[in-house]
């Protein structure tokens, strides 16, 4: 059983609302972003209704993982930019406002793009070696 919410991704989906689309195949479907950071701002999503990434299927990874660097080269061949952001959001407090798997691709002209803050820490010998013992064994199970 899915806990998920429909969300507006449901309804483009769906053809109930129209989209840009501009890729589809059996897992995936891409449009361009209705509220672009710049132009060529395209989504990438799962067909398969989860909201957070960790949640979608090997399949659906998968043909995601297959078809995202395509999708990319397009919209740098499309906008002439060479540089470019993959932003993918999970969970209302990391930003994501639809709660649907997608990736963003973000063209970056200068200042016009994805800003990124990115306050970084030092990484402790001691948490690093409690988080990657953490880690190892949260991948076994
Ligand atoms: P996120 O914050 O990662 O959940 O981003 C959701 C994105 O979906 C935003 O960049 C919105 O502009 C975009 N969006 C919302 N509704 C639509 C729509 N109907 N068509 C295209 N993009 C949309």
């Amino acid at each position: 059983m899915s806990d998920h919410q429909p969300t507006i991704f449901d309804k483009i989906l769906s053809g109930e609302i129209p989209s840009w689309k501009v890729y589809e195949d059996d897992h995936v479907f891409a449009f361009l972003d209705i509220g672009p950071l710049s132009d060529g701002h395209t989504l990438v999503i799962s067909k398969e209704r989860k909201a957070q990434l960790h949640q979608l299927s090997d399949e659906s990874a998968a043909a995601i993982g297959r078809v995202l660097p395509r999708l990319c080269r397009a919209v740098l061949r499309a906008t002439g930019a060479t540089a470019y952001n993959v932003l993918q959001n999970n969970g209302a407090e990391a930003h994501q406002a639809v709660h649907h798997v997608h990736f963003h691709i973000i063209p970056k002209f200068g200042s016009e793009g994805l800003g990124v803050g990115w306050p970084a820490k030092r990484l402790a010998d001691s948490t690093a070696r409690e988080l990657q013992e953490k880690i190892k064994k949260a991948l076994e199970g």
